[in-house]
């Protein structure tokens, strides 16, 4: 089956009692039992869900793969899956990340005995230096956030796989959020684990906080089982039901979404006022082959530099800007523009965020579904400012 057609399909059913296309919001805690032990596979909501589960369902077919969890939201995901981990493990992350992923990281886990190194991994081979016998999982986001810096997912693939033996195992997270199911699959491209964001894309109207896991590893899905109910970060009903509602569209609007980058980023590249463009759709962008190889399309993230580099120049664009929203968060049919520095990454330190190349200019676009005339009219007016 193809991709929208397994959004559509894949996991829902019609309800059993009706005959409901849609799958219903089961708005309950417990499960009546016939008998002490006898029940229709469901006993406690933080455990099982309906609704849920067939989320999980369709989840796991878009990125095709065995397993899939949901959580209460993309952090809470994370948290889950760090949880895989034991005091002296050490977890190699590429550096540059989403600024929650590496505040959980350093303020949560590494005072619970975990040791995190962050390493630039455009080039695949700088893992080599950095992994030790300690590393049991390395961590990437490709297109990274919020530099769309491209991340060869294969080529790290190669380095973490050891062969059968499970102990000897560097476990691959990939962080899918900003390409979406519909633009990339990491398992197939020798991923471990993928974890998602579903606040954005896949759930795509800016109506749902929530997260999701999908892997093709029994044992790894076993594990993160037990800790989805042990830990209970769980999705409410309402949720996965909007979650579920949002896929169904999913890839006519990641098309839509791939159009308007293009067309906004060609824009702004040939703008005198725009310095550095970073949009993987791009020739000019040093990721653009592997873009072009690793993804089906480019997306909707881009982020662009004024020439100059005035601080107080980028502040007025993003004040002007109109149709675009200022705010947090990306990947719904609205767009967005975010200031990374102050907003999305504020958790990360100055020195820290310099070094990664993110400057205190930089502004952040999610280009959302409208019509491109239209955004790029307001660009025009807000660059005129
Ligand atoms: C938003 C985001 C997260 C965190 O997800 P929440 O649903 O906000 O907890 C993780 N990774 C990336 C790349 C994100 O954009």
């Amino acid at each position: 089956m193809q991709f929208g057609t397994k959004a559509i399909h894949a996991g829902v059913h019609p309800d059993p009692t009706t005959g409901a296309i849609m799958t219903p919001i089961y708005q309950t805690s417990t499960y009546v039992q016939e008998s002490p032990g006898k029940h229709k596979g469901y006993e406690y909501a933080r455990t099982q869900n309906p609704t849920r589960d067939a989320l999980q369902a369709n989840l796991a077919a878009l990125e095709n793969g065995q397993h899939g969890l949901c959580f209460a939201s993309g952090l809470a995901a994370t948290d889950a899956i760090l949880k895989l981990c034991k005091p002296g493990d050490e977890i190699i992350a590429s550096s540059d990340l989403y600024g929650g992923t590496y505040r959980i990281m350093v303020r949560v886990f590494e005072p619970l005995g975990l040791t995190f190194k962050f390493v630039s991994l455009d080039d695949p081979a700088n893992l080599d230096a950095a992994l030790t016998e300690r590393t049991r999982m390395v961590w990437i986001e490709t297109p990274t956030n919020p530099l769309l810096r491209l991340v060869d997912i294969n080529a790290i693939a190669q380095r973490t796989r050891r062969g059968d033996d499970q102990e000897k195992n560097i476990r691959l997270v990939v962080d899918n959020t900003f390409a979406s199911p519909y633009l990339q699959n990491p398992l197939d491209l020798g991923a471990d684990v993928v974890v998602h964001s579903v606040t954005k894309y896949i759930g795509g109207h800016s109506d749902t906080v929530m997260g999701a896991i999908i892997t093709n590893d029994d044992d790894t899905a076993a594990q993160l089982r037990f800790i989805q109910n042990a830990c209970g970060a769980v999705p409410g009903p309402q949720d996965c039901f909007l979650a579920l509602r949002g896929i169904k569209t999913l890839h006519v609007r990641m098309q839509r979404h791939c159009e308007n980058a293009q067309r906004v980023a060609e824009y702004l590249d040939q703008h005198p006022r725009v310095g550095k463009v970073y949009y993987p759709g791009l020739p000019s962008h040093p990721g653009h082959e592997l873009a072009a190889r690793q993804m089906r399309g480019f997306g909707g993230m881009l982020s662009f530099e004024l020439t100059g580099d005035s601080y107080p120049e980028a502040i007025k664009v993003m004040e002007s800007i109109r149709l675009f929203s200022l705010g947090e968060s990306l990947g719904g049919v609205e767009s967005l523009c975010t200031h990374p520095a102050s907003m999305t990454h504020a958790s990360i330190p100055k020195e820290e965020r310099l070094k990664n190349g993110l400057k205190d200019t930089l502004i952040r676009l999610s280009v959302g579904i409208e019509d491109a005339d239209d955004l790029i009219a307001d660009l025009e007016q807000a660059l005129a400012a």
